[in-house]
């Protein structure tokens, strides 16, 4: 049964392997894999559960990291993934991170600079709203800095991620992929909607204007930093019940392989009797 298969293999669907072409244009962002909406919600609650006991093991292990990435084009959903996704966290074990406009500060020091501070620490899970791959995608857009520097920076990239990898972070890289007539609805809704004004940006507009070069800058993107151990995993999401479904597959899958152990217990433990 087509269900059964694309159930099965959910995660593999969405990777991007590495040294795949990947063309935005022709990607569905309707698609859902099979998935019905009811039947993706009963899972997706099964997923948060599996999460909420991972989570719990890596705490108590205390020896190994997540690290999630969230990227997407404006109104695509990162701040709604964080919120379901958060829901199946202990807050204690877990931080979120939203990366904005560098200061004057930031911008002093190479742009990982600011990054590198909010990686996990041991034990824990960190979720990054936008991160360091703003530094290829506005940068880029924008021209903020020459074309050979934003160029060498996913090499540059890849290496640090190797390096958080080596060291015992797991990095697993979302791209909510939405398209244009859904970033209208949406950013339409914002406006309509007063209770969502706060959240319609002045540079939406501007930003939305550039989209075929955001999209060549976020194919590029999945293109050279997808690589094994750092995955980029493209998920439609202009449904958000599917999206949701998707992230917490992918994560629960990678801490189910992670296995992380509550730590062994002192020898001779189950003796001891609490005195009155
Ligand atoms: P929001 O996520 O809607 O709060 O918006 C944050 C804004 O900060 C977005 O427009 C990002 O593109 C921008 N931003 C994040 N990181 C950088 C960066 N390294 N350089 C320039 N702009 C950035
Ligand atoms: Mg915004």
């Amino acid at each position: 049964m087509a269900d059964r298969d694309a159930r099965r293999s959910l995660s593999q669907l969405l990777r991007v392997e590495p040294g795949s072409r990947i063309d935005l244009d022709r990607f569905d962002a309707q698609r859902t894999h099979g998935w019905k909406r009811e039947d993706a919600e009963l899972h997706q609650a099964e997923q948060e559960a599996r999460l909420t006991e991972l989570q719990e093991r890596l705490w108590a292990e205390g020896k190994r990291s997540l690290l999630i990435v969230l990227q997407g084009i404006d109104a695509a959903g990162k701040d709604g993934t964080i919120r379901k996704v958060m829901d199946a966290f202990n807050p204690q074990g877990c931080t979120v991170t939203g990366f904005k406009v560098p200061s004057s500060e930031e911008l002093r020091h190479d742009y990982l600079w600011r990054i590198h501070h909010h990686t996990p620490g041991k034990g824990s899970v960190a979720i990054f709203n936008r991160s360091h791959y703003e530094d290829v995608l506005i940068v880029r857009v924008h021209g903020l800095v020459p074309r050979d520097v934003w160029r060498r920076r996913y090499r540059q990239i890849n290496d640090w991620e190797r390096l958080l990898t080596e060291e015992g972070t797991v990095i697993r890289k979302f791209f909510l992929y939405i398209d244009r007539d859904e970033q209208r609805e949406r950013l339409q809704a914002r406006i309509d909607d007063p209770n969502k004004r706060w959240k319609f940006s002045a540079s939406d507009l501007p930003e939305r204007e550039k989209w075929d070069s955001y999209r060549k800058a976020f194919e590029d993107m999945l293109e050279k930093t997808s690589t094994k151990d750092a995955p980029w995993y493209l998920i439609p999401a202009n449904r958000k019940w599917f999206r949701n479904l998707a992230v917490s597959t992918v994560l629960a899958e990678t801490l189910t392989a992670m296995d992380p152990r509550y730590p062994p217990a002192d020898p001779g433990i189950e003796d001891i009797v609490i005195p009155r």
